[in-house]
Order: C-alpha cells, then sequence, then structure tokens
C-alpha cells in the first residue's frame, strides 16, 4: 500500500528528507475578478484588526475587512482567553462594549464568545464596513512600482482580488506582509511555551501548568447541563511545551499535541487556538529593542515592513522586543495599536505615500522539483455588499508550494469525514484530513446536532457510539474528541483552519488538493486518493466535475439553521432560513445575522447548518423513486433509513399527486450503490457525505448521521482496497468491499451481490398502471420509468370506456392526471374542467402534511403538458388566490411553475395581481447600520421556529420570475428580482441575477 511510484516517489522522497519547500506546483497565468476596490484592507478579525478597521473608517477611508475564523474576535473567542483586568476592560470604548454586561468579580472581568463577537460585529456595521468571514487572504497584490497594491482571497466562492493603497496584516503570522517580500527573523525548531484554555468540571492533567480561574462564575443563560454533565463548569488556562518549526504541519500537529493532553471527561468546550509568543519578528524600517510601557510609547514604523510599501504589521510580529510582543498578544493592547495603525494607514493615504491607483497585479515566479500539472479552481459569487465587481487583475504563473503529501486526503472533517479519518487510518492508509473548522465532526458536532434521526445505528456507527460514550460527558465534545483522539491514534494527520479550495489535476487525474492554511498558505497536497467529504462536492466542483445545487426550474430549497451553544448541552436544532453554501458572503453574512438575533448563551455555532448543498452529478444519480421502488444494486455499498425528511418542498413530481404525502411518512430503505460516489470523469476521486450523487428529494432520506458516518468508513476501505489492489477507483472489485462491509456490520449479507432491480419488468408497470386508479397507487413504479409506462396507462385510461357502470369521472380525472405528468395531453379537458369549476379548497391540506392540494396537482399537470386551453380557468384561480388576505406560498409555487411551463404571456396579468396583492412582494432586505433580523425568530426554540421568512421570499421570487419570463409590462416583477439580487443573502441574490442575466444575454 505505502508503494507509490515515478515522480510521486521523488517529491515523497523530497518532503520526507524536510525538502517540503523545495518542491512545489506551477499554476499556469489567469485572472482573478476584483470584488472591491476600497483605502484599506485589514486582513484578520482579531480585536485589534477591528479597532484598526475602525480608526480608519472614522478618518474618511473606505475599509474592507477579512478574516479565515468563522466569525470576529480569534484571538479572544478563538483560544478562550475571555478575561481582562479592570484597567484593560476602561482602556477603549471596544474593550467596553466586549465586556459590557460581563461577570466581573475583584479586578478581573469575564465576557462570553458570543458577546465578545456580537461586540465585534456591530462595531463594524455600525461603522459600514463590510467584513467576510471564512475567507482567507492568501496573496498580495502590487502596482506597476511593487507597492503593496490589495490582496487576493479565497474563499467557497473561489478566489477574488480586493484592491486597496493599504493593507493591515492583522493575520497571526504576519502571512501577507511575508507575501509581499518582508523579511523575517528566523523560526527555531525548539520546544515553545504554548497555552491553551479549555472549559471543563475537572483540571486537565498531563499539562506543564494549569492555571485556574475561579472568579469566573458563568451565568445559568450560559449553561444547559445535562444529567450526564452534573458538574461546575471551571475555566482552566494550561500551559504545555511543544515542539514548532514554523511551517503548516508544525502548526497543525502543535495543536494536535495540546488537546491530546488538554481533554478530559469533563470538557464542555476548549479554545480552537493555542497562544504562544513567536519567537520571529517581521524586519521593519524601524526597529525597537525598548522595554514595554504602553502602546502609546511604540513607535508605529516598528510595524512598517522594511522595503515594502503598502503594508503595516498589526500584532506580535512587529519588529519589537519578544516581551513586547507578548503583551501585543493581549486584546486590550491590541485594540489600541490597532486603532492607531488604522488612523496610521490612511494618514499615509492622505499623504499619497501609499499606492497610488494603477493596475495591480499578482506577480509570479518559477518553482522548483516542479511536480507536473494543473491547478484548477472554482469561480463563484459574493453579494452586495460584499462585492462591486470592477474588472479583472492579472495574476501571472507561479509556483505553489508542496505541504504535505499522502495517500488518501479527506477534504472536510464532518459526519461524513471524520469516521473516515478513523477508517483509513485503522487500515493502515496514510491519511491527512484537512478541516475548515476546529472540530472534527461537522454538523453533528460543531452544528450540535448531536442526535440521531433515523439510520442504521450498526457497523461503524455503533463502534463510533461506543467509543464516544465512554469518552465524555457531552456528546458534541466526546464526539469530536473521539474522531480526532482515535484518527490520531491511528497515524492520521488532521489539519485544522485548513480548507480545500482547489484541484490539482493532471489531465483527468486527480493528484492533490490545493489548501488555504490558518497560516494564510496556499499550497497543495499531493495525494493519491481524495474523499470529497465537505458535503458541499468542493473538490469535485473545483476538479470541474458537474454538480447542481439550484433546481433549473425554480428557486427551491431545505431549511437552514444555526445553533445557539448553551456549555453541556445536548445539542440545539433549528430551521429559519436559506443559505447557498458556495457563496462566502452568504456563509458570512448568516453567521452575522444569527448572531445578532441571539440575545443569549455561550455561544452561536461556528458551522452554518444547511441541509442542502451543492451535490455531485456522477456516474450514477440516486432519486427518491429508487427507493420508493425498493431499487437494489449490485453494487450497494451503504443502505440509508429514514422517513422523507425534507425541511421544504419537494421537486420531483411524484410528490405532487393527491395523498402521496399523507401516505409517504413510513420508514423508507434504500440502497446506495457505490457508483453515486464516483465522479464521470475525474479520477483518484470519491464524493461523499450530502454532496454525493443524489437528486435533492433522494438526499431527505439519505442524509442521516448514522448512514452518513458508516458511508464515510466504507468510503475509506473502499480507498484502502484500491491502494492495495492497485487500481483505479472507479475499478475497486466491488464484491471483496461489499464482503468486508458485511464483516464489519455495515451491510447484511442480503445486500450483496443483488441484481439492479431496475429496468423495471413489463408486469409491474402494466399492474402499477391498474393499480394506480385506487389512491395513486403503484404512481412510483410508472413515475420511475415514465416513457416505459405511458402505452399501459394510456390503455387503462381507454378501458374505462369499456366498464359496465359506464365512465367513472372520478377514475377518468386520476388517469387524466397521471397522463399529464406523464407529458400526455389526452385528458386535458378534463383537468381544464376541473380547475375551472372548482375553487381552492384549504381543507384539502389539513392534517395531510401535504405541500400541495389537489387544485395545486392540476394546475402543475396543466403546466407539464403545456396547456394553452388552462390559461383561463388558471388566470381565474389566480384572481381567487390575490383577493385572499392571505395568499398560500405553496399554491403560488405551482402557479409560477406551472406558468413558465405553459409560456402564455395571457396569464402575466394575473401573476402581477398576485405579486400586488398585500404583503406579497418587498421581502428583500439591504445591509445597512443594522441587520434586519428573521421575522419570529427565536434563539431558544427549535426548528418549530413561527419565521415566515423562507416561505414569503421563495412566494415572490419564483412568482416574480414567472412574470418575469412571461412579458413584465410594468417592470413590477423586474423590480423585485433587482431587489433580490442586491440582497445581502447569496441563495437569493444569486438565483435573482441568474433569471435577470438570462434574459439580458438572451438574442
Ligand atoms: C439543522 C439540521 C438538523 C439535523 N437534524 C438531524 C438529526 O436530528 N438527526 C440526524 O441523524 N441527522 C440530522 N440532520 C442531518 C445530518 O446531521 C447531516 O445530514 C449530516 O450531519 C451532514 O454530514 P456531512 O458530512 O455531509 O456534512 P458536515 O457534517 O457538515 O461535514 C462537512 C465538514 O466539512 C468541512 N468543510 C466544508 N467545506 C470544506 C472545505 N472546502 N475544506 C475543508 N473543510 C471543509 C465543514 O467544516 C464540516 O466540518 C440534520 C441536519 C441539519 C442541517
Amino acid at each position: 500500500m505505502k508503494q507509490i511510484s515515478g515522480r510521486f516517489l521523488v517529491v515523497s522522497l523530497a518532503l520526507a528528507a524536510g525538502l517540503v519547500r523545495a518542491a512545489s506546483v506551477m499554476e499556469s497565468a489567469r485572472e482573478l475578478p476584483v470584488a472591491q476596490e476600497v483605502d484599506v484592507v485589514v486582513v484578520g478579525g482579531s480585536c485589534g484588526a477591528v479597532a484598526a478597521a475602525q480608526s480608519a473608517g472614522r478618518m474618511g477611508m473606505r475599509v474592507y475587512l477579512v478574516t479565515s475564523y468563522d466569525a470576529l474576535g480569534e484571538d479572544l473567542a478563538g483560544t478562550l482567553r475571555l478575561w481582562a483586568t479592570g484597567a484593560e476592560v476602561e482602556s477603549s470604548p471596544l474593550m467596553k462594549a466586549i465586556f459590557a454586561g460581563s461577570s466581573a468579580s475583584n479586578a478581573v472581568a469575564y465576557t462570553t464568545p458570543l458577546a465578545a463577537k456580537k461586540a465585534l460585529d456591530a462595531a463594524l456595521v455600525k461603522a459600514e464596513i463590510p467584513f467576510l468571514t471564512g475567507t482567507y487572504a492568501t496573496d498580495v497584490l502590487v502596482d506597476e512600482k511593487g507597492a503593496v497594491a490589495g490582496v487576493v482571497m479565497a474563499n467557497r466562492s473561489g478566489r477574488q482580488a480586493l484592491r486597496a493603497k493599504v493593507v493591515i496584516d492583522a493575520t497571526p503570522r504576519a502571512a501577507l506582509a511575508r507575501r509581499a517580500g518582508a523579511a523575517a527573523t528566523p523560526f527555531p525548531k525548539a520546544p515553545y511555551a504554548v497555552r491553551h484554555v479549555v472549559v471543563s468540571g475537572r483540571a486537565p492533567e498531563g499539562c506543564g501548568k494549569v492555571i485556574e480561574h475561579p472568579e469566573w462564575q458563568p451565568d445559568r443563560d450560559l449553561l444547559k447541563l445535562g444529567k450526564n454533565a452534573a458538574f461546575k463548569p471551571q475555566l482552566f488556562e494550561c500551559e504545555l511545551s511543544v515542539p514548532l518549526d514554523g511551517t503548516a504541519q508544525g502548526f497543525a500537529e502543535a495543536l494536535n499535541l495540546v488537546r491530546d493532553k488538554t481533554f478530559t471527561f469533563e470538557q464542555l468546550d476548549a479554545a480552537d487556538r493555542i497562544t504562544f509568543v513567536p519567537p520571529d519578528r517581521i524586519v521593519a524600517v524601524k526597529p525597537s529593542a525598548a522595554a514595554w510601557t504602553d502602546v502609546a510609547a511604540l513607535n508605529l514604523e516598528s510595524f512598517r515592513p522594511a522595503n515594502v510599501s503598502g503594508l503595516l504589521v498589526l500584532g506580535a510580529l512587529g519588529d519589537v522586543t519578544r516581551e513586547v510582543a507578548a503583551e501585543l498578544l493581549k486584546p486590550a493592547n491590541g485594540i489600541l495599536l490597532g486603532a492607531r495603525l488604522g488612523r496610521r494607514a490612511a494618514m499615509d493615504i492622505q499623504a499619497q505615500t501609499a499606492a497610488a491607483a494603477g493596475p495591480a497585479s499578482l506577480r509570479g515566479g518559477p518553482g522548483q522539483e516542479v511536480v507536473a500539472g494543473e491547478v484548477r479552481e472554482v469561480s463563484g459569487t459574493l453579494t452586495h455588499p460584499y462585492a462591486a465587481w470592477s474588472g479583472k487583475v492579472a495574476c501571472a504563473a507561479r509556483a505553489l508550494p508542496v505541504l504535505g503529501q499522502t495517500e488518501l486526503l479527506i477534504a472536510g472533517g464532518g459526519t461524513t469525514g471524520g469516521p473516515a479519518a478513523v477508517g483509513a487510518a485503522r487500515k493502515g492508509v496514510q491519511t491527512i484530513v484537512i478541516e475548515k473548522l476546529y472540530e472534527l465532526g461537522g454538523v453533528q458536532t460543531v452544528g450540535m446536532i448531536c442526535g440521531y434521526y433515523y439510520g442504521h445505528v450498526r457497523g461503524f456507527t455503533a463502534v463510533i457510539d461506543e467509543g464516544v460514550k465512554a469518552k465524555g460527558a457531552v456528546r458534541s465534545q466526546a464526539k469530536a474528541e473521539w474522531y480526532r483522539s482515535e484518527a490520531r491514534k491511528a497515524g492520521a494527520q488532521i489539519w485544522f483552519g485548513c480548507m480545500a479550495v482547489g484541484a490539482f489535476m493532471e489531465g483527468n487525474q486527480l493528484k492533490g488538493v490545493v489548501v488555504v492554511t490558518p497560516e494564510g498558505e496556499r499550497g497543495v497536497i499531493l495525494t493519491r486518493a481524495v474523499f470529497d467529504a465537505t458535503g458541499n462536492a468542493d473538490v469535485a466542483a473545483a476538479a470541474g466535475e458537474e454538480t447542481e445545487f439550484y433546481p433549473v426550474e425554480e428557486l427551491n430549497g431545505q431549511g437552514v439553521g444555526m445553533a445557539v451553544i448553551r456549555l453541556g448541552a445536548g445539542g440545539h436544532n433549528n430551521d429559519f432560513s436559506y443559505v447557498d453554501d458556495t457563496d462566502a458572503s452568504d456563509m458570512s453574512f448568516f453567521g452575522l445575522r444569527t448572531r445578532s438575533m441571539t440575545e443569549a448563551g455561550w455561544d452561536v455555532a461556528q458551522l452554518v447548518n444547511s441541509r442542502e448543498r451543492r451535490r455531485l452529478v456522477g456516474v450514477f444519480q440516486v432519486s427518491a423513486l429508487d427507493f420508493y421502488t425498493a431499487r437494489t444494486y449490485p453494487d450497494t455499498l451503504v443502505q440509508y433509513r429514514s422517513r422523507f425528511d425534507l425541511h421544504g418542498t419537494a421537486s420531483g413530481d411524484f410528490f405532487w399527486s393527491r395523498q402521496i404525502r399523507g401516505v409517504n411518512h413510513p420508514i423508507l430503505e434504500a440502497n446506495v450503490p457505490y457508483r453515486a460516489h464516483l465522479p464521470k470523469r475525474v479520477d483518484g476521486l470519491l464524493v461523499g457525505a450530502i454532496g454525493m450523487s443524489a437528486t435533492r428529494d433522494a438526499m431527505s432520506i439519505l442524509r442521516m448521521q448514522p448512514d452518513l458516518q458508516n458511508q464515510g468508513y466504507a468510503a475509506a476501505l473502499a480507498v484502502a482496497l484500491a491502494l492495495k489492489e492497485g487500481c483505479p477507483l472507479r475499478a475497486i472489485p466491488v464484491r471483496k468491499l461489499q464482503e468486508q462491509l458485511v464483516a464489519d456490520g455495515v451491510l447484511p449479507q442480503g445486500a450483496v451481490g443483488t441484481p439492479d432491480s431496475h429496468p423495471l419488468s413489463e408486469d409491474l408497470l402494466k399492474l402499477a398502471s391498474a393499480m394506480v386508479r385506487v389512491n395513486y397507487d403503484g404512481l412510483q413504479f410508472i413515475m420511475a420509468d415514465p416513457q416505459r409506462s405511458l402505452p399501459f396507462v394510456q390503455q387503462k385510461y381507454k378501458e374505462i370506456d369499456t366498464h359496465s357502470s359506464g365512465r367513472d369521472p372520478a377514475v377518468s380525472l386520476l388517469y387524466a392526471h397521471v397522463l399529464a405528468l406523464l407529458g400526455d395531453a389526452t385528458g386535458e379537458d378534463e383537468l381544464v374542467d376541473w380547475v375551472s369549476k372548482n375553487a381552492w379548497d384549504a381543507k384539502w391540506d389539513e392534517g395531510l402534511d401535504a405541500g400541495v392540494n389537489r387544485m395545486s396537482a392540476y394546475i402543475l399537470a396543466l403546466g407539464r403538458i403545456h396547456s394553452k386551453k388552462a390559461v383561463p380557468a388558471i388566470s381565474q384561480r389566480i384572481a381567487e388566490l390575490a383577493a385572499y388576505k392571505y395568499v398560500r406560498p405553496e399554491y403560488c409555487r405551482v402557479i409560477a411553475l406551472s406558468a413558465q411551463l405553459i409560456q402564455d404571456p395571457a396569464l402575466a396579468p394575473a401573476l402581477k395581481s398576485l405579486l400586488d396583492a398585500p404583503g406579497v412582494s418587498g421581502h428583500a432586505i439591504r445591509l445597512g447600520k443594522t441587520i434586519p433580523p428573521v421575522e419570529g425568530y427565536s434563539s431558544t426554540s427549535d426548528y418549530r421556529q413561527k419565521s415566515t421568512e423562507k416561505s414569503f421570499t421563495l412566494r415572490e421570487i419564483n412568482l416574480a420570475t414567472a412574470l418575469f419570463r412571461l412579458g413584465d409590462a410594468e417592470g413590477v416583477a423586474r423590480k423585485s428580482l433587482e431587489a433580490y439580487a442586491d440582497d445581502p443573502r447569496g441563495f437569493y441574490a444569486n438565483y435573482a441575477r441568474r433569471v435577470l442575466q438570462a434574459r439580458a444575454e438572451k438574442p
């Protein structure tokens, strides 16, 4: 398994010999879009960074801030160094805001991660300074004179440029200064004293020193201690000595070494980051050897790198003594220094000593030990006010460092990636897992969705459960730690805070993943196989594979939430919005908005809990009808089990038929084949988690945690087998894999070697065509093979005439409906007649848990046959709805969909009357000096939120889209769509822009 060949071996040897820096890959020349042009860009989200942004803003500068962390306050909320002396609290208005309402006792005040993040958010929002979290600044732009002229950022939306006259580098390792060519003193490889803070019922053992904080008395609002966690939460600051060498791998390993020592059974929370006084500094214009007095005494030229124009360094990497550096790590001092540097940046700009406007570019450079291949990446969107696109910048061909190499790289260490890491490492596969956040487990740990909903609790899931139970009292903490410690024990490397942002390819072979590290380094990890467990098919999309997210026909999604964390809580599950996980600004804004609406609690989770994300369209795409027809496969990898749990409206027409929703709530068992994880073209890649190849309806059955855990494990076994057999992932002996899965209890023996039960037999389709007359029974078989079923349904429709009691109109209507869903207009007149003679019947929905009623079902069916005859009847029904006090969103959905399918401009006046109905339009929002809350949101309740935002926005957008496409004579629809195109919620903005753009591009 450890055999590697050719060039890979050369690179491996170079890496093993400590020559990592020598190996590189070449990124070809390309252009990046300019997202924004501002005066000052602040990189980093520390308290000091926020103060710098504020003070530059006060001087009239246009400012933008980006941070790789998922909220502001990485030096305080990220380190859990939540305390300050009274004097420190009084030292600045920002410190006062961070500690407002804090539990102060004697001389020490304590805040919470949530309070700190909210205070920092509010400072920037009030100053109207846009900021993006989850965004890594990886490079600097330079102008023609070589002065710094902005940065390049990498995030879920791809890479974009930010033009700026001055960059304030507030990253912990002065990453941008280094990129700009600043000289730095060496980082000697040695053991360093680092600190790590944990909240626990018991002091960690095995640390060099543990400082207790007996003054810390958490309010009851911060706690939700379950019966397993009946202990007193305490705050511990642990000091340990760990080896560091200044490399990405070194920092990744150090965080893990520390966690090995600080975890306790009673852990309630642990800091994401360690703190230490960096031994190195950036060589500045004016080095200072002065001892610490206060921030006011510092010479700001000690923070201006020598020979670099247009950049200032904020933090402990300034050219000051290490004693001063230690002082600057304190948020209070960081704020005072940030405020001074923000002013200085503004003064530089006013004095025109900073970079003048002019073409900016990203410089290139050759590499050594170049590994052949091509760097690919996604290009995505950012919403207003985060982007006001203006031109492009040129990026010269350049070398990217090889940061590591492995046999298996797991992108995303979440619900699926965590078990995959443990499974692969236990099978002896050399594994690196890169995880954007600072814990493994994703939604089930960071996201605080800590309980199973259905799924098969067997196989590797049973192994996990047993281990987690013994690991800790609080499930979210124990599970994250179980994955982490077991993966490490088995030899896997875990790189926290590290994001996959691209693919490194040679032809169709995936040879590596482009990553960004928390230290701001962008490079490549070479690998023989990748398991894309991002749940968003990030690597697949970057590699150029086909993916899907928005349904083509309409805007539709599944509810998204974000947990409010109380120490010791068993979870928090909610649903109040929609989010586009491919849009970095949407993710950032969603976090900001949720924090702003949350009054109390310890923290708000760092993970956006999205139920539906981008998915691969792979070799095989699983559909919900596969489950409803109990499909079997020869290559079943995992079996899934759930109720149909779509948090939204289904897309498939099957779900739009009378009573389907009424009978579909039994538990479904679902086989999924190995091929649903294989991309069509790219080799060396398996795509899993909720980014696998399945339709959106299907994912509502496939996304349960117990099954995804087994999926991760099964994917790990597949990679181990491919490496062992020396064959491509798409050519593994699947039977062997299945037998291993049976042995491990993941699959039952009966699932092995079964033939594909599709195509369905003709007899079955005939039977279904007959059965369907009774409450649509068997419709799933018909819909699973519409083309072959059609003649049988047509036959049954004809046979109604032969009944001795005459043609039964109800049965005839039912067949007319089914035929229309199959695209056959034979029964059009009956359907039109029914729609014209009946009214909306709200009672239909009662007790049925239905997304559609009979009128909706028939209107959709008429859409499917593009019925022009139906236009007067549908217009009549729309007029009726427009007169209602409350216009039901479910009804509007089919109206919009059908109108677009029928494409008759005669429907436009009726659509406009709906858009004009009270409360239907005007739900787009703007980000100003305040953040509009989600109406009805409650930070304490679960997914039974009273919020209507989700349904009202979809209702408006889908109606506006239909009207826009049918001829929007008065521009009402355009106005609505344009408002959404400028909405900070990317889910809506991206769709609205797409609709507007499609029209603009029409010849
Ligand atoms: C609100 C909500 C409630 C739910 N309730 C339940 C329930 O009660 N019971 C149940 O069984 N299921 C429930 N589910 C379903 C289930 O929890 C999810 O389907 C499942 O956790 C998703 O797992 P995943 O591995 O696909 O994604 P995740 O768990 O999100 O894992 C993906 C990981 O990848 C990381 N990542 C993403 N992109 C990158 C990148 N580019 N580079 C590096 N890292 C990256 C993320 O940080 C994350 O850690 C719920 C889901 C949601 C959203």
